[in-house]
């Protein structure tokens, strides 16, 4: 397949998704995750045109961003290890794998000095394996109180990663648990403005988590591919 065709496919699929959940398709944003592609293969996602990128190492990245960087908007959908902040501030406009208090108060540091906001998701550990990153559920509004005064992280979000499953069915309860943590967090109101996005749903599982209430879908396999075989 093309990579036009591609992009009408996972169109399709997500207009189904909202169709079969009376969602809005507008309210669904895609991220083209390029971290098993090379350059070129960055160059044609972001001339399709696709506005977003994800990648998640910065040591991946970087000859992307530095070719690139200006053409899209880019997402960090990795782990962030503190010492990288430095490296993605001011590149990457998201970052969605907020999950430690010094992670994000080396992006105060850095935001400030750089003069600019930046946005994060909170990523949430929702299926409890031992093997992912992320807050637990219950730790998440003590969470925001601790970084409340952190006025250059805006936490627009919550993203989660399910765990593979071979029926994707199976990750509905994951994705529908980070929807119901966001709207209890907003019954709480413990951010300045109510957490809207949700970033959950990647090649294997992204219907189930429109169906579910994702705003940004983070694909690679089925968009972009792989470099080889693709
Ligand atoms: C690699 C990756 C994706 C995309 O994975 P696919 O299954 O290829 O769509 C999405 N989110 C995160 C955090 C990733 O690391």
């Amino acid at each position: 397949m093309t990579l036009q065709e591609r992009i009408a496919e996972v169109s399709d699929r997500i207009q189904r998704a909202c169709a079969a959940s009376g969602r809005d398709p507008g309210d669904v944003h895609v991220i083209a995750v390029t971290k098993y592609v090379t350059l070129d293969k960055v160059a044609s996602v972001l001339s399709a045109p696709m506005e977003h990128i994800g990648e998640s190492r910065w040591q991946d990245a970087e000859s992307k961003w530095i070719a690139l960087g200006d053409k899209g908007t880019w997402h960090f959908i990795g782990h962030l290890q503190t010492n990288k902040v430095k490296d993605v501030i001011g590149k990457f406009q998201y970052i969605h794998s907020l999950d430690r208090l010094s992670l994000a108060q080396e992006l105060q540091r850095k935001a400030k000095t750089a003069g600019i906001d930046v946005k994060v998701f909170l990523q949430v550990n929702i299926s409890g394996e031992e093997s992912k990153y992320g807050l637990a559920p219950e730790e998440v509004p003590d969470f925001l109180r601790s970084i409340a005064s952190l006025d250059r992280v805006k936490v627009i979000g919550l993203m989660t990663m399910a765990p593979f499953e071979e029926d994707p069915e199976h990750t509905r309860p994951v994705f529908r648990g980070l929807r119901e943590l966001r709207d209890q967090l907003n019954h709480q109101a413990l951010t300045p403005e109510p957490i809207r996005e949700l970033s959950m749903g990647m090649s294997n599982d992204f219907d189930v988590a429109v169906e579910e209430g994702s705003t940004w879908v983070r694909l690679g396999t089925v968009l972009v591919g792989h470099e080889e075989g693709s």
